[in-house]
């Protein structure tokens, strides 16, 4: 028998939710719910071994990088269906000239782009979809900025189940929509904000009698959160002292945080990482509510950057995400979309690609080392969220519409203009 029980929580309330019921929000006040489970009394060292075992496993179940640690998100009944595409299991990977770039700092990557559909996203949805399965769900829906939408089209795919889709017009990368068609979501275009399509989802679930995979859905955080096992056992248990996420609708931040309390209360280790995270600065609500010390949200109306991975208004997890902040000590900052491109070129130069929303981590690294609120050589994971051919429009605006990027040159194919071409083109580079 699963443990796991849902609760609010908002401290006035953490009532405990009827689980025939509602999935996300609090049925007494409409905050938001968390996973809770009574665990058994894990004896850190013989779990450590049985994690490390599963990698030599050739079961579908252990071969995913969020089911491995299973133990974790035990909310499931025995022999249910667990609907897997051999999730997380992602490379931490060194960059040097990215973290002298930034600090200098001991700068690892986390790449979550290495996905089954190229982003973080599928950590979540795998046991978000495995939990609507579970509970005989026909139709999922989602309001996304993309990655969500090409996740969760996936998993449902998988899991035999139909796919609705809110998106903003227009507003979303043309290979995330390509993916969730690829995979049969139902695509409904609608609002101009990722926010005002998440608004309208939400009203209308409740008549058709959908089930929401955003990232208010509890189970999503309860798969994100596996992130931090992971990345922990790569590095042989030794917490950095920073981790870095960029912040939308802060799904990702409340997971790690989540993950990291749990990590320490079950005796997995003592220091906890500081958590960073990292806004656009036309789409920075978290940012500019910690900085005023408001205790509402102060939403942005407009959001706008060509992050659009993060291009979120109003995040629905901020209050997650607030204490997640306060308990690790963390921080947040905000950068600007020069920033951010200035940093995933130096991250190109590292051999690492990823989309803009996620080289925000690595700009926003650099800012605080800046402001001396990260010390020199301090040792910071970055999350990459996503991968680089997510948003190959942006590439192909920065790298080669210029003339100035004298990376790309039509050439008339006759050796006289190649020679001179390329004697311009290469003199450059040198
Ligand atoms: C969803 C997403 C984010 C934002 O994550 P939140 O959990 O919504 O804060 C950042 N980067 C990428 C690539 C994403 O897909």
């Amino acid at each position: 028998m699963s443990s796991a029980y849902l609760q609010c929580i908002e401290e006035g309330c953490q009532a405990r939710q009827d689980p025939r019921r509602e999935e996300y929000l609090c049925s007494v006040c409409g905050g938001l719910l968390e996973v809770r489970y009574d665990f058994r009394r894990f004896d850190p060292e013989a779990i450590r071994r049985t994690w490390h075992q599963r990698r030599l496993s050739g079961e579908p179940i252990d071969r995913s990088g969020v089911w491995r640690f299973r133990e974790l998100i035990d909310f499931l009944e025995p022999g249910a269906r667990i609907i897997s595409l051999s999730e997380g299991s992602t490379p931490l990977v060194g960059t040097r000239r990215a973290g002298w770039w930034a600090g200098p700092v001991h700068l690892t990557i986390k790449h979550q782009g290495n996905n089954p559909t190229g982003s973080f996203k599928d950590l979540g949805m795998t046991a978000c979809i495995t939990r609507a399965a579970s509970r005989d769900v026909q139709m999922v829906a989602c309001a996304s900025t993309g990655n969500t939408s090409s996740s969760m089209a996936a998993y449902a795919s998988r899991a035999g189940m139909k796919s609705l889709l809110f998106v903003p017009y227009r507003q979303i990368s043309a290979a995330k929509l390509a993916q969730a068609l690829d995979f049969g979501a139902i695509v409904v275009e609608v609002g101009d904000t990722f926010d005002e399509a998440f608004r309208l989802l939400r009203e209308i679930a409740p008549e058709l009698d959908l089930y929401l995979v955003n990232s208010v859905n509890p189970f999503r955080i309860e798969g994100q959160k596996t992130i931090v096992a992971e990345m922990l056992e790569q590095r042989a248990w030794r917490p950095p002292d920073y981790i870095v996420v960029p912040g939308g609708n802060l799904g990702n931040a409340s997971a790690l945080g989540k993950g990291l309390r749990e990590l320490k209360e079950l005796g997995f280790i003592e220091k906890v990482p500081r958590i960073i995270v990292i806004q656009a600065q036309g789409a920075n609500p978290f940012y500019r509510t910690l900085e005023s010390g408001s205790s509402n949200l102060i939403p942005v109306e407009n959001p706008h950057t060509e992050a659009t991975a993060i291009r979120i208004g109003r995040p629905a997890n901020w209050k997650k995400a607030r204490r997640v902040l306060e308990w690790s000590g963390g921080l947040c900052e905000s950068v600007t979309d020069e920033e951010i491109f200035e940093a995933k070129r130096v991250l190109a130069e590292d051999g690492v690609g990823c989309e803009p929303a996620s080289a925000a981590t690595v700009a926003g690294v650099r800012k605080l080392c800046r402001a001396g609120r990260i010390e020199r050589h301090a040792d910071v994971v970055a999350v990459l969220t996503g991968n680089q051919l997510k948003d190959t429009d942006y590439i192909m605006r920065h790298r080669s519409a210029s003339e100035e990027s004298r990376q790309r040159m039509q050439v008339e194919p006759n050796l006289q203009a190649l020679r001179k071409a390329l004697e311009s083109l290469l003199a450059v580079t040198a």
